[in-house]
């Protein structure tokens, strides 16, 4: 088993780096996928769209990826519609396109979440009361280095499932 850092679809837009809302009176907007580094919105003529990809990191294991069967990539079909000179055509496009639960591995994932370490808040530090030499009823404040995340700030937890974008 190795441990991977991926760029993989992002989960929220579904790759798109955009997705669309509506709010209370019906009006639809454009918004920028905070999830993969977008932002704003087109209404308020801010509207960053993302990449559409995001980084993650994963277990890789070594079974196949029931998504793809251990391709990597599904094969996709794109149907239009319009009319053309000889009348309606209905026109099919296959392409492939890098699977969105394995991230082209072809092995089934699981996801290592990066969580904000809870006992120093992220800041990688830890502070404690130290206890004045001179006078007990004194304390000092003092900074070390966090005792749970080694001071990167962060705790990584394994999911419990596989992932499936
Ligand atoms: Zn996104
Ligand atoms: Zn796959
Ligand atoms: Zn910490």
């Amino acid at each position: 088993m190795k441990t991977k850092i991926l760029k993989i679809k992002c989960p929220e837009c579904g790759g798109k780096g955009e997705y669309t809302d509506r709010d209370y009176d019906h009006i639809i907007t454009v918004f920028g996928c905070e999830t993969c580094g977008g932002g704003g919105a087109e209404a308020y003529g801010d509207l960053k769209k993302g990449t559409g990809y995001v980084r993650k990191k994963f277990d890789v294991l070594n079974e196949k990826c029931q998504v793809c069967n251990g391709e990597g990539k599904n094969t996709y079909i794109e149907t239009s519609y319009g009319n053309g000179f000889f009348g309606k055509y209905c026109k099919e496009r296959k392409f492939k396109e890098e699977c969105y639960a394995c991230g082209g591995t072809g092995k089934k994932l699981v996801e290592i979440y990066q969580n904000k370490c809870m006992r120093c808040n992220g800041k990688g530090k830890e502070t404690y009361w130290e206890k004045s030499f001179f006078r007990s009823s004194v304390s000092y404040e003092r900074k070390k280095t966090c005792s749970k995340c080694s001071g990167s700030g962060v705790c990584e937890e394994r999911a419990s499932f596989i992932y499936e974008g």
